[in-house]
């Protein structure tokens, strides 16, 4: 057996190098953390279910020519990813008030945004990940102006996808954090989609209850975290019913079946 070398290990993933150069292994733990690490849990098959739900939705955006780092998912708990240059910026996209912009700015959590809001923070857990401008990322080089084009416009078409994707199965898309990475052949890079897409850095409300199908049940002491990320995957047609029917609408089953039935 290969012993696989680390190269990271953050706080719901562990990278390994993959097996061809340019390739990585992006394993899902189950631990959990809020406020800056300040809270520190676990929350047991989160790993197994973010995976899932990444892929899935991953493969949702490739297909519509997104550019993501996703290559396939290995097995429960690891996937195959393309290496990238991490640009070290976290991109919150906001299309209802809730978290720490209804802090900051006395919004009540629920309100509606005017328009969606794409707010930037410095990735850096020493300073507690500052929200920071376009100008800083000039300022300092974080990232050029055409990477900020591409980011900020990707951005805006994962929303709109996702909003539409969860919204059709009865899930209000309230926010969300991206990372982006550079891709670089020879010596040009571009940008693709990276990191994970799951309930731990996404706020999912159920449509019609609002309850919180997401890591705000950990960082709120709300209980119930599995269920909730179980929820989201099974909604998203990931997982079967304890039936072991698939949940996933099966029209060309349910027209033989009308068919059948009228004949
Ligand atoms: N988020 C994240 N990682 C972070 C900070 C935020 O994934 O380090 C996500 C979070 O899950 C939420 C969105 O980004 O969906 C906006 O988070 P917010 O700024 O409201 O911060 P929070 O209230 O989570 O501290």
């Amino acid at each position: 057996m290969v012993r696989r070398r680390q190269i990271y290990e953050g706080k719901a993933k562990i990278l390994y190098e993959g097996p061809e150069p340019g390739t990585i292994i992006q394993y899902f733990k189950d631990d959990a953390t809020a406020f800056n690490a300040q809270k520190k849990g676990t929350i047991n098959g989160k790993g197994v279910l973010n995976n899932r739900i990444s892929e899935h939705v991953f493969t949702m955006l490739g297909n519509i020519g997104v550019p993501t780092h996703f290559i396939r998912r290995l097995n429960m708990r690891e996937q195959l990813v393309r290496q990238v240059e991490i640009v070290p910026i976290e991109v919150v996209i906001r299309n209802v008030a809730a978290g720490s912009l209804s802090t900051r700015l006395g919004i009540e959590e629920g309100t509606p945004l005017p328009r969606t809001l794409i707010e930037y923070y410095y990735k850096d857990d020493a300073l507690g990940d500052p929200m920071i401008t376009e100008e800083h990322i000039a300022c300092f080089g974080w990232a050029s102006q055409e990477e900020m084009h591409d980011i900020a416009d990707m951005a805006i078409r994962v929303n709109d996808f996702m909003s539409g994707l969860f919204a059709g199965i009865g899930i209000r898309l309230v926010d969300f954090k991206l990372e982006f990475g550079r891709l670089w052949e020879n010596d040009f890079s571009r940008i693709i989609l990276a990191d994970e897409i799951s309930p731990d850095g996404c706020r999912l409300w159920d449509a019609v209850t609002g309850e919180k199908l997401d890591k705000d049940r950990f960082r709120r002491d709300l209980g119930g975290e599995v269920e909730a990320y179980q929820e989201v995957a099974r909604r998203l047609g990931l997982l079967q019913d304890e039936g072991g029917e698939p949940t996933v609408l099966d029209l060309d089953s349910a027209r033989k079946k009308r068919d059948g039935e009228k004949a």
